[in-house]
C-alpha cells in the first residue's frame, strides 16, 4: 500500500484507500492509502507553520531557485519513468506524457529563473514627503486541487510558482491519478525542499478535498477540473473570502476559412480534438466548415481521422489511448446516442473499439458528427472524449455569433491563410486562448487563462507568480510635517 506525505514523513493515510488502474487492460497499478481528515489538519498546521516561521519566505531568491532547479534536474533524471508511471496511471500515450514531463521541467526551470527578477514597486512618488512602496508577501497555504488528466504537467504548473512565492502547498490529487503527485513528494524532499511546504493528501474530493479547501488556515485555491465542482469552490472560497485560480470547462470552436491550406488544417483538427483521446479542457470539439469546401474538407478529415493510429499507450507510435475509465467510456457513448437521437449523422467511429487488445481497455473509437446545429445538446456541454461536430458556415458575423455560443470559452482554433482575417477573428472570439493555423501549442511564458465559465485568473508566466502573493504597501514620513489633528489642542 503507498504511503502518503505530510509534512516531511511518509506515512500511511487514515482514510479509504483506493487503487490505480491501467485503462488500457484494467490491471492494478498500486492500492494508495488515502488521508483521513486528521491527516489533512497535520498537513495544514505543518504547512502553516512551514511558511510562517521556516526561513523559506526570506530565503534569498537564488536559494530558492537552487532547489527548484535541483527539482527541476531530478524531473529531468526521472523523465522516462514519470511520463511510464503517467501513461499507467491514466493511459495517455507515451508520446504525449513525455511532452507533459518536459513541460514540467521547462515549468520549474522557467519559474525558477524569473526568481532574481521578481522585484518589489517603487510607487510612484505623489506625496512630497512621504516615501511609498509596494512589497509583495506570499498568501500562506495553497490548496493545489488537480485533475487525472495530465497530473504532472498541471501539478507542477501550481506548485512551482506557489512555492516560488513564498507559500506551502498541499496538493490533492485526482483519486484515479495520484502515483504521479506521490513521485512529486520523493523529488522535493530529494531536492532538499525545507519539511512542511509540501504535503501531498490523496483521497475523494468530496471529503478529502473538501476539507482541505474548507480549512481556516488555507488562503488560496488553484483548482484545474470541471466547471461544475469549480463554482462550488468559488463558492467556498467566497464564504472564506480568500482568492481563486480556476481552470475549468471547454468546448472550444475551430474555424477552417475557405482559404486554409486543406492538408495542414486537417492535422491541426484531428490532433486538437483526438489527442489525449479528446480528454483534454482545451479539445477543439465543435468544428465550423467553410461552406464552399465543406463536402472536400469533411472527406479528408473522415479519411485521416481513420488513420489515427490506436492502441497500446506504451508503444512509441501510438497516438490515441483508451478512455481513462469504463465509467467515463459510458458517459462519451450516451453523448453519441444523444447525438443521433438529436438527429446527428455519424460520419466516422461512434463505438467502443473491439478485438483482441481493444477488449481489455475502455477503447472509444475517434468520432465524428454531422447535421447538428450549434444549438445541440452534445455542441454545448463538454464530453471531453474523441467527439467531433462539423457544422458548415458561410455568413461570418453568423459563425462569430455560433461560436460564442457557449458558456464556456477556454481557446480556439482559426485556419486560414489571411492574416487580417484570422486576428479580426482572434480579436472577436470570446477565449483565453487563440490558435492561428496551429492547435494546443503551449509556452510557460504566456497566461493562460478561460473567459465565461471556463475560469478565473490566469496560470504561467511571470504574472502567474505574483498570483500566489498579496501586496504590502507601505508610507514613510521623510519629514516631521504633522498630520492634521496634531494642530488640535
Ligand atoms: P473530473 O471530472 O476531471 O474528475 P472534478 O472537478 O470532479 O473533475 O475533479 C477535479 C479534482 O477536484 C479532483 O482532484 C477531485 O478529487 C477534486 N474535487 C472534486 N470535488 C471536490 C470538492 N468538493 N472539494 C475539493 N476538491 C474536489
Amino acid at each position: 500500500m503507498k504511503k502518503i506525505f505530510i509534512a516531511g514523513k511518509w506515512k500511511l493515510g487514515g482514510g479509504k484507500p483506493s487503487k490505480s488502474y491501467y485503462p488500457a487492460d484494467h490491471s492494478e497499478n498500486a492500492e494508495i492509502s488515502s488521508a483521513s481528515l486528521d491527516d489533512v489538519d497535520e498537513a495544514i498546521l505543518a504547512a502553516d507553520a512551514a511558511w510562517r516561521h521556516s526561513d523559506w519566505r526570506d530565503t534569498l531568491p537564488s536559494e530558492k531557485a537552487t532547489i527548484l532547479f535541483k527539482v527541476a534536474n531530478l524531473l529531468e533524471d526521472k523523465k522516462t519513468f514519470l511520463a511510464k508511471l503517467q501513461t499507467r496511471d491514466n493511459g495517455k500515450p507515451i508520446s504525449e506524457t513525455m511532452g507533459l514531463v518536459n513541460s514540467a521541467i521547462a515549468t520549474t526551470r522557467y519559474i525558477a529563473s524569473c526568481l532574481e527578477t521578481l522585484d518589489n514597486e517603487l510607487t510612484n512618488q505623489r506625496i512630497k514627503s512621504v516615501l511609498t512602496f509596494t512589497t509583495y508577501e506570499p498568501l500562506g497555504v495553497i490548496a493545489a486541487i488537480t485533475p487525472w488528466n495530465s497530473p504532472v504537467a498541471s501539478e507542477i504548473q501550481k506548485i512551482i510558482p506557489a512555492l516560488a512565492g513564498g507559500n506551502a502547498v498541499i496538493l490533492k490529487p485526482a483519486e484515479a491519478t495520484s502515483l504521479i503527485a506521490l513521485e512529486l513528494a520523493t523529488i522535493f524532499e530529494e531536492a532538499g525542499l525545507p519539511a512542511g511546504l509540501f504535503s501531498v493528501l490523496t483521497g475523494k474530493g468530496s471529503v478529502v478535498g473538501e476539507a482541505i479547501v474548507k480549512h481556516p488556515l488555507v488562503q488560496k485555491i488553484s483548482f484545474t477540473g470541471s466547471t461544475s465542482t469549480g463554482r462550488h469552490l468559488a463558492h467556498v472560497a467566497a464564504e472564506k473570502l480568500i482568492s481563486t485560480s480556476l481552470e475549468l470547462g471547454g468546448k472550444s470552436p475551430t474555424i477552417v476559412f475557405e482559404d486554409a491550406n486543406v492538408d495542414i488544417a486537417v492535422n491541426g483538427v484531428i490532433y486538437g480534438i483526438f489527442s489525449s483521446s479528446g480528454q483534454a479542457c482545451i479539445a477543439g470539439s465543435r468544428l465550423f466548415i467553410h461552406q464552399s469546401i465543406y463536402d472536400k474538407f469533411l472527406d479528408a478529415l473522415i479519411e485521416k481521422t481513420k488513420k489515427i493510429i490506436v492502441g497500446d499507450p506504451e508503444a512509441p507510435n501510438t497516438q490515441m489511448g483508451p478512455l481513462v475509465s469504463e465509467a467515463h467510456l459510458n458517459t462519451v457513448d450516451d453523448y453519441v446516442k444523444m447525438a443521433k437521437e438529436e438527429g446527428g449523422n455519424v460520419v466516422t467511429g461512434g463505438y467502443r473499439l473491439t478485438g483482441e487488445n481493444f477488449d481489455k481497455g475502455s477503447y472509444y473509437a475517434p468520432t465524428i458528427i454531422t447535421g447538428l446545429t450549434n444549438q445541440a445538446q452534445i455542441c454545448q456541454e463538454e464530453i471531453f472524449g474523441p467527439v467531433l461536430v462539423a457544422m458548415p458556415f458561410s455568413d461570418e458575423d453568423a459563425l462569430v455569433a455560433e461560436a460564442n455560443q457557449s458558456v464556456y470559452g477556454l481557446a480556439a482554433g482559426i485556419w486560414t491563410e489571411d492574416y487580417r482575417k484570422a486576428l479580426d477573428m482572434a480579436k472577436r472570439l470570446e477565449a483565453g486562448t487563440i490558435w492561428i493555423n496551429t492547435y494546443k501549442k503551449f509556452s510557460i511564458a504566456t497566461p493562460f487563462s478561460g473567459h465565461k465559465e471556463s475560469g478565473v485568473g490566469k496560470e504561467k508566466g511571470r504574472l502567474g507568480i505574483l498570483d500566489y502573493m498579496q501586496t504590502k504597501s507601505i508610507f514613510l514620513n521623510l519629514d516631521e510635517t504633522p498630520n492634521p489633528w496634531c494642530e488640535v489642542k
